[in-house]
Protein backbone atom coordinates (compact mmCIF):
# COMPACT_ATOMS: atom_id res chain seq x y z
CA UNK A 1 0.00 0.00 0.00
CA UNK A 2 1.22 3.23 -0.54
CA UNK A 3 1.15 5.40 1.78
CA UNK A 4 0.35 8.78 2.32
CA UNK A 5 3.08 11.40 2.88
CA UNK A 6 3.28 13.88 6.34
CA UNK A 7 5.37 16.18 7.40
CA UNK A 8 5.08 17.14 11.26
CA UNK A 9 4.99 20.74 11.73
CA UNK A 10 7.09 21.77 15.21
CA UNK A 11 8.85 18.51 15.24
CA UNK A 12 10.91 19.45 17.77
CA UNK A 13 8.20 19.50 20.76
CA UNK A 14 6.42 17.69 23.32
CA UNK A 15 3.41 17.25 20.61
CA UNK A 16 5.75 16.97 17.79
CA UNK A 17 8.32 14.06 19.21
CA UNK A 18 4.65 12.22 20.06
CA UNK A 19 3.70 12.43 16.20
CA UNK A 20 7.20 10.84 15.56
CA UNK A 21 6.55 7.88 17.87
CA UNK A 22 3.73 7.74 17.46
CA UNK A 23 3.46 7.71 13.09
CA UNK A 24 6.64 5.60 12.98
CA UNK A 25 5.75 2.66 11.25
CA UNK A 26 2.62 3.58 10.87
CA UNK A 27 0.23 1.65 8.37
CA UNK A 28 -1.48 4.70 6.44
CA UNK A 29 1.28 7.74 7.25
CA UNK A 30 5.22 8.56 6.21
CA UNK A 31 6.78 11.06 7.64
CA UNK A 32 8.60 12.56 4.74
CA UNK A 33 9.12 16.34 6.28
CA UNK A 34 9.92 17.49 9.78
CA UNK A 35 10.02 21.36 10.05
CA UNK A 36 10.23 23.79 12.87
CA UNK A 37 11.34 27.39 14.04
CA UNK A 38 14.15 29.12 12.44
CA UNK A 39 16.60 28.13 15.44
CA UNK A 40 16.05 24.52 14.38
CA UNK A 41 16.09 24.66 10.82
CA UNK A 42 18.84 23.26 8.51
CA UNK A 43 20.49 21.22 11.50
CA UNK A 44 20.00 16.85 11.76
CA UNK A 45 16.95 16.00 13.60
CA UNK A 46 18.62 13.87 16.20
CA UNK A 47 21.56 16.90 16.78
CA UNK A 48 19.14 19.68 17.93
CA UNK A 49 15.84 17.88 19.65
CA UNK A 50 15.44 17.06 23.62
CA UNK A 51 14.36 14.01 23.08
CA UNK A 52 11.73 13.20 25.87
CA UNK A 53 10.67 9.94 25.51
CA UNK A 54 11.05 6.60 26.47
CA UNK A 55 11.73 4.74 22.41
CA UNK A 56 14.54 5.85 20.76
CA UNK A 57 14.29 8.57 17.90
CA UNK A 58 13.74 6.56 14.26
CA UNK A 59 17.17 6.52 13.02
CA UNK A 60 15.82 7.36 9.84
CA UNK A 61 13.96 10.42 11.45
CA UNK A 62 17.32 11.28 13.58
CA UNK A 63 19.43 11.90 10.40
CA UNK A 64 16.34 14.37 8.50
CA UNK A 65 17.35 17.93 8.47
CA UNK A 66 14.45 20.09 9.68
CA UNK A 67 12.72 22.95 7.37
CA UNK A 68 11.13 25.77 7.68
CA UNK A 69 7.63 25.67 8.27
CA UNK A 70 6.67 27.02 5.01
CA UNK A 71 4.05 25.17 2.36
CA UNK A 72 6.89 23.78 0.26
CA UNK A 73 7.61 20.64 2.07
CA UNK A 74 6.72 16.82 0.60
CA UNK A 75 3.49 15.94 1.95
CA UNK A 76 -0.40 15.82 1.31
CA UNK A 77 -0.52 16.15 5.33
CA UNK A 78 0.72 18.51 7.79
CA UNK A 79 0.46 17.25 11.40
CA UNK A 80 0.89 20.34 13.25
CA UNK A 81 2.07 20.78 16.74
CA UNK A 82 2.98 24.29 16.58
CA UNK A 83 3.01 26.67 19.20
CA UNK A 84 0.17 28.87 19.31
CA UNK A 85 1.46 31.92 18.51
CA UNK A 86 2.49 30.78 15.18
CA UNK A 87 0.59 28.11 14.63
CA UNK A 88 -2.55 30.44 12.90
CA UNK A 89 -0.64 32.09 10.02
CA UNK A 90 1.16 29.19 9.12
CA UNK A 91 -1.72 26.66 9.15
CA UNK A 92 -3.62 29.02 7.44
CA UNK A 93 -0.78 29.25 4.87
CA UNK A 94 -0.56 24.97 4.27
CA UNK A 95 -4.36 24.69 4.04
CA UNK A 96 -4.38 27.24 1.15
CA UNK A 97 -1.80 25.64 -0.55
CA UNK A 98 -3.39 22.14 -0.29
CA UNK A 99 -2.46 20.02 2.63
CA UNK A 100 -4.78 18.37 5.42
CA UNK A 101 -3.58 20.23 8.03
CA UNK A 102 -4.57 18.07 11.53
CA UNK A 103 -3.68 20.22 14.22
CA UNK A 104 -3.32 20.28 18.01
CA UNK A 105 -3.10 24.11 18.61
CA UNK A 106 -6.26 26.28 20.16
CA UNK A 107 -6.20 28.89 16.82
CA UNK A 108 -9.22 27.51 14.69
CA UNK A 109 -10.33 25.08 17.12
CA UNK A 110 -13.87 27.50 17.18
CA UNK A 111 -13.78 28.76 14.12
CA UNK A 112 -17.50 28.15 12.69
CA UNK A 113 -16.13 25.98 9.30
CA UNK A 114 -13.44 23.95 11.24
CA UNK A 115 -14.25 20.80 12.58
CA UNK A 116 -13.08 20.20 16.33
CA UNK A 117 -13.28 17.08 16.31
CA UNK A 118 -13.43 13.86 18.94
CA UNK A 119 -14.02 10.40 16.31
CA UNK A 120 -16.15 8.71 18.95
CA UNK A 121 -17.98 11.39 19.63
CA UNK A 122 -18.66 13.21 16.43
CA UNK A 123 -17.33 12.35 13.37
CA UNK A 124 -20.16 13.83 11.11
CA UNK A 125 -18.84 17.25 12.05
CA UNK A 126 -16.10 16.45 9.22
CA UNK A 127 -19.12 17.56 7.14
CA UNK A 128 -17.65 21.38 8.06
CA UNK A 129 -14.84 20.64 5.73
CA UNK A 130 -16.90 21.05 2.54
CA UNK A 131 -18.27 24.69 4.29
CA UNK A 132 -14.51 25.59 4.94
CA UNK A 133 -13.37 24.76 1.63
CA UNK A 134 -16.03 26.94 0.02
CA UNK A 135 -15.82 29.78 2.97
CA UNK A 136 -12.02 30.29 1.94
CA UNK A 137 -11.48 29.15 -1.56
CA UNK A 138 -9.41 25.84 -0.47
CA UNK A 139 -9.24 23.61 -3.17
CA UNK A 140 -8.02 20.13 -1.68
CA UNK A 141 -6.75 21.75 1.76
CA UNK A 142 -8.22 22.10 5.15
CA UNK A 143 -8.01 22.42 8.78
CA UNK A 144 -9.50 20.22 11.23
CA UNK A 145 -8.51 20.33 14.68
CA UNK A 146 -8.84 18.52 18.02
CA UNK A 147 -9.79 19.89 21.59
CA UNK A 148 -7.40 21.36 24.48
CA UNK A 149 -5.68 18.11 26.08
CA UNK A 150 -7.34 18.77 29.55
CA UNK A 151 -11.17 18.25 28.28
CA UNK A 152 -10.16 14.63 27.07
CA UNK A 153 -10.12 13.17 30.13
CA UNK A 154 -13.71 13.66 30.41
CA UNK A 155 -15.37 14.17 26.74
CA UNK A 156 -16.25 10.42 26.15
CA UNK A 157 -17.67 10.22 29.46
CA UNK A 158 -19.86 13.32 29.40
CA UNK A 159 -20.78 12.27 25.63
CA UNK A 160 -22.05 9.36 27.02
CA UNK A 161 -24.15 10.69 29.90
CA UNK A 162 -25.62 13.32 27.95
CA UNK A 163 -26.66 10.81 25.45
CA UNK A 164 -28.37 8.27 28.09
CA UNK A 165 -29.74 11.18 30.74
CA UNK A 166 -28.81 14.53 29.54
CA UNK A 167 -26.48 16.67 31.52
CA UNK A 168 -27.35 19.66 32.61
CA UNK A 169 -24.02 21.35 34.19
CA UNK A 170 -21.11 19.95 35.62
CA UNK A 171 -17.79 21.19 37.46
CA UNK A 172 -14.70 20.23 36.34
CA UNK A 173 -11.31 20.06 38.96
CA UNK A 174 -8.16 19.74 37.06
CA UNK A 175 -4.90 18.54 38.20
CA UNK A 176 -2.78 18.96 34.75
CA UNK A 177 0.75 17.26 34.19
CA UNK A 178 3.87 19.77 33.58
CA UNK A 179 4.56 17.84 30.01
CA UNK A 180 1.10 19.73 29.09
CA UNK A 181 3.06 22.85 28.98
CA UNK A 182 5.77 21.69 26.64
CA UNK A 183 9.16 21.89 26.95
CA UNK A 184 10.74 23.02 28.94
CA UNK A 185 7.40 24.45 30.24
CA UNK A 186 6.65 24.97 33.74
CA UNK A 187 9.96 25.76 36.28
CA UNK A 188 10.75 22.79 38.50
CA UNK A 189 11.03 25.78 41.14
CA UNK A 190 7.80 26.71 40.60
CA UNK A 191 5.74 23.15 40.78
CA UNK A 192 8.35 20.41 42.89
CA UNK A 193 6.48 19.82 46.12
CA UNK A 194 3.99 22.27 45.08
CA UNK A 195 0.12 22.76 42.97
CA UNK A 196 -0.27 25.51 41.09
CA UNK A 197 -4.10 27.04 41.24
CA UNK A 198 -3.58 28.15 37.62
CA UNK A 199 -2.65 27.35 34.02
CA UNK A 200 -2.01 29.96 31.34
CA UNK A 201 -3.47 29.77 27.90
CA UNK A 202 -6.71 30.34 29.20
CA UNK A 203 -7.20 27.25 29.97
CA UNK A 204 -10.26 27.77 31.63
CA UNK A 205 -12.11 29.24 29.00
CA UNK A 206 -11.07 26.22 26.43
CA UNK A 207 -12.49 24.14 29.04
CA UNK A 208 -15.88 25.80 29.05
CA UNK A 209 -16.43 26.25 25.47
CA UNK A 210 -14.75 23.62 23.18
CA UNK A 211 -16.86 21.07 25.14
CA UNK A 212 -20.01 22.78 24.05
CA UNK A 213 -19.00 22.18 19.79
CA UNK A 214 -17.64 18.99 20.40
CA UNK A 215 -21.09 17.96 22.16
CA UNK A 216 -22.98 20.34 19.88
CA UNK A 217 -25.32 18.78 16.97
CA UNK A 218 -24.32 19.26 13.23
CA UNK A 219 -27.35 20.85 11.76
CA UNK A 220 -27.28 22.21 7.94
CA UNK A 221 -23.67 22.74 7.77
CA UNK A 222 -23.40 24.64 11.00
CA UNK A 223 -23.09 23.32 14.67
CA UNK A 224 -25.21 23.90 16.98
CA UNK A 225 -23.74 24.39 20.36
CA UNK A 226 -24.43 21.91 23.52
CA UNK A 227 -26.13 24.21 26.46
CA UNK A 228 -24.25 22.20 29.21
CA UNK A 229 -23.03 24.76 31.77
CA UNK A 230 -19.02 23.90 32.71
CA UNK A 231 -17.52 25.60 35.49
CA UNK A 232 -13.57 24.67 35.80
CA UNK A 233 -11.13 25.13 38.03
CA UNK A 234 -7.43 24.25 36.76
CA UNK A 235 -4.03 23.18 38.36
CA UNK A 236 -0.87 22.45 37.64
CA UNK A 237 0.56 19.65 39.83
CA UNK A 238 4.07 18.01 39.60
CA UNK A 239 3.26 14.98 37.85
CA UNK A 240 5.03 14.44 34.13
CA UNK A 241 2.45 13.04 32.02
CA UNK A 242 -1.62 12.62 32.55
CA UNK A 243 -4.56 15.47 32.94
CA UNK A 244 -6.49 14.28 35.96
CA UNK A 245 -10.10 15.54 36.74
CA UNK A 246 -12.23 15.80 39.23
CA UNK A 247 -16.15 15.91 38.14
CA UNK A 248 -19.34 16.45 39.26
CA UNK A 249 -22.22 16.44 36.68
CA UNK A 250 -26.00 17.73 37.45
CA UNK A 251 -28.44 15.03 34.97
CA UNK A 252 -31.69 15.79 33.48
CA UNK A 253 -32.77 12.16 34.15
CA UNK A 254 -32.56 9.67 37.06
CA UNK A 255 -30.14 7.08 36.79
CA UNK A 256 -27.81 4.92 39.21
CA UNK A 257 -24.10 4.12 39.72
CA UNK A 258 -23.89 0.65 38.61
CA UNK A 259 -26.33 2.11 35.52
CA UNK A 260 -23.60 4.63 34.43
CA UNK A 261 -20.65 1.92 35.03
CA UNK A 262 -22.24 -0.22 32.61
CA UNK A 263 -22.77 2.09 29.93
CA UNK A 264 -19.48 3.67 29.91
CA UNK A 265 -18.12 -0.06 29.74
CA UNK A 266 -20.04 -0.43 26.72
CA UNK A 267 -19.37 2.43 24.63
CA UNK A 268 -17.82 2.02 21.67
CA UNK A 269 -18.29 4.32 18.51
CA UNK A 270 -17.14 4.85 14.78
CA UNK A 271 -13.48 4.31 15.48
CA UNK A 272 -13.74 1.25 17.27
CA UNK A 273 -15.95 0.08 14.36
CA UNK A 274 -13.93 1.68 11.79
CA UNK A 275 -11.00 -0.58 13.35
CA UNK A 276 -8.47 2.85 13.08
CA UNK A 277 -4.85 1.45 13.70
CA UNK A 278 -4.93 3.61 17.34
CA UNK A 279 -8.64 3.55 17.83
CA UNK A 280 -8.38 1.99 22.01
CA UNK A 281 -10.73 -1.19 21.85
CA UNK A 282 -11.90 0.09 25.15
CA UNK A 283 -12.29 3.86 24.57
CA UNK A 284 -13.35 4.07 28.44
CA UNK A 285 -11.27 2.16 31.30
CA UNK A 286 -14.34 2.20 34.50
CA UNK A 287 -12.00 1.17 37.40
CA UNK A 288 -13.79 -0.43 40.87
CA UNK A 289 -10.20 0.10 42.73
CA UNK A 290 -11.20 2.81 45.46
CA UNK A 291 -8.35 4.67 44.48
CA UNK A 292 -7.63 4.50 40.80
CA UNK A 293 -7.36 6.19 38.61
CA UNK A 294 -3.63 7.37 38.97
CA UNK A 295 -1.57 8.77 36.16
CA UNK A 296 1.65 6.47 37.24
CA UNK A 297 -0.32 3.76 37.05
CA UNK A 298 -3.26 4.20 34.23
CA UNK A 299 -2.08 6.56 31.27
CA UNK A 300 -0.49 3.74 29.45
CA UNK A 301 -3.60 1.52 29.02
CA UNK A 302 -4.74 1.05 25.25
CA UNK A 303 -1.35 2.91 24.47
CA UNK A 304 -2.32 5.89 25.88
CA UNK A 305 -5.58 6.35 23.65
CA UNK A 306 -8.65 5.02 26.44
CA UNK A 307 -9.58 6.97 29.16
CA UNK A 308 -9.42 5.93 32.88
CA UNK A 309 -12.47 6.43 35.45
CA UNK A 310 -12.87 5.44 38.38
CA UNK A 311 -14.76 6.41 42.12
CA UNK A 312 -18.06 7.40 40.24
CA UNK A 313 -20.22 7.78 42.83
CA UNK A 314 -23.57 10.34 44.39
CA UNK A 315 -22.54 13.67 44.51
CA UNK A 316 -24.21 15.82 47.89
CA UNK A 317 -24.55 18.90 45.78
CA UNK A 318 -25.08 17.75 41.82
CA UNK A 319 -25.93 14.13 40.94
CA UNK A 320 -22.59 12.10 40.66
CA UNK A 321 -19.16 12.59 40.61
CA UNK A 322 -16.13 10.55 39.34
CA UNK A 323 -12.51 11.24 38.81
CA UNK A 324 -11.23 11.12 35.20
CA UNK A 325 -7.60 10.98 33.35
CA UNK A 326 -6.13 11.22 30.26
CA UNK A 327 -2.50 10.63 28.59
CA UNK A 328 -2.13 14.45 27.97
CA UNK A 329 0.63 14.20 25.05
CA UNK A 330 -0.95 10.65 23.65
CA UNK A 331 -5.05 10.87 23.65
CA UNK A 332 -4.95 14.56 24.96
CA UNK A 333 -2.35 15.75 21.59
CA UNK A 334 -0.58 13.30 19.22
CA UNK A 335 -2.57 10.43 19.55
CA UNK A 336 -5.56 13.11 19.11
CA UNK A 337 -4.81 14.13 15.68
CA UNK A 338 -3.20 10.93 14.58
CA UNK A 339 -6.79 8.98 15.34
CA UNK A 340 -8.50 12.28 13.61
CA UNK A 341 -6.26 11.53 10.69
CA UNK A 342 -6.87 8.22 10.40
CA UNK A 343 -10.71 8.99 10.07
CA UNK A 344 -10.08 11.26 7.45
CA UNK A 345 -8.03 8.43 5.59
CA UNK A 346 -11.34 5.85 6.14
CA UNK A 347 -13.88 8.35 5.11
CA UNK A 348 -11.86 8.74 2.02
CA UNK A 349 -10.67 12.61 2.74
CA UNK A 350 -7.17 12.67 2.08
P1 LIG B 1 6.50 22.99 22.68
O1 LIG B 1 7.12 21.81 23.33
O2 LIG B 1 6.85 24.33 23.18
O3 LIG B 1 6.84 22.92 21.09
C1 LIG B 1 6.53 23.98 20.22
C2 LIG B 1 6.98 23.67 18.80
O4 LIG B 1 6.68 24.83 17.99
C3 LIG B 1 8.51 23.42 18.67
O5 LIG B 1 8.72 22.41 17.71
C4 LIG B 1 9.03 24.76 18.12
O6 LIG B 1 10.19 24.62 17.32
C5 LIG B 1 7.86 25.19 17.24
N1 LIG B 1 7.90 26.64 17.01
C6 LIG B 1 7.96 27.63 17.93
N2 LIG B 1 8.04 28.84 17.33
C7 LIG B 1 8.04 28.59 15.99
C8 LIG B 1 8.11 29.42 14.83
N3 LIG B 1 8.21 30.76 14.94
N4 LIG B 1 8.08 28.84 13.62
C9 LIG B 1 7.98 27.49 13.50
N5 LIG B 1 7.93 26.65 14.56
C10 LIG B 1 7.95 27.20 15.79
O7 LIG B 1 4.92 22.92 22.74
P2 LIG B 1 3.95 21.62 22.84
O8 LIG B 1 3.61 21.33 24.23
O9 LIG B 1 4.49 20.55 21.97
O10 LIG B 1 2.60 22.20 22.22
C11 LIG B 1 2.43 22.38 20.81
C12 LIG B 1 0.99 22.81 20.53
O11 LIG B 1 0.09 21.77 20.94
C13 LIG B 1 0.58 24.07 21.30
O12 LIG B 1 -0.26 24.83 20.49
C14 LIG B 1 -0.14 23.51 22.52
O13 LIG B 1 -1.06 24.41 23.05
C15 LIG B 1 -0.82 22.28 21.92
N6 LIG B 1 -1.10 21.20 22.87
C16 LIG B 1 -0.14 20.72 23.72
C17 LIG B 1 -0.44 19.67 24.60
C18 LIG B 1 0.56 19.07 25.57
O14 LIG B 1 0.16 18.19 26.37
N7 LIG B 1 1.83 19.47 25.57
C19 LIG B 1 -1.72 19.11 24.57
C20 LIG B 1 -2.66 19.59 23.67
C21 LIG B 1 -2.33 20.62 22.84
P3 LIG B 1 11.67 24.95 17.89
O15 LIG B 1 12.06 23.82 18.79
O16 LIG B 1 12.51 25.03 16.66
O17 LIG B 1 11.55 26.25 18.63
Amino acid sequence: MNKIKAAVLGATGTVGQRFIQLLDHHPFFEITALAASEKSVGKKYGDIVQWKLDTLIPDRLANMIIQPCEPSLDARVAFSGLDSYVAGEIELAFASKGYAVVSNSKNYRMAEDVPLVYPEINADHLALIDVQKKNRGFKDGFIVTNSNCSIMAFLNIIHVLDRDFGVDKMTAVTMQAISGAGYPGVASLDVLGNVVPFVGGEEEEKIRTEPLKILGKLNHHRIELSKIIISPSVNRVPVLDGHLAAVSVKLKNKTTVEDIKERLREFKSIPQELELPLAPKRPIIVHEAINRPQPRLDIHLEKGMAVSVGRIRPCEVLDFKFTCLVHNTIRGAAGAAVLNAELLYAKKLL
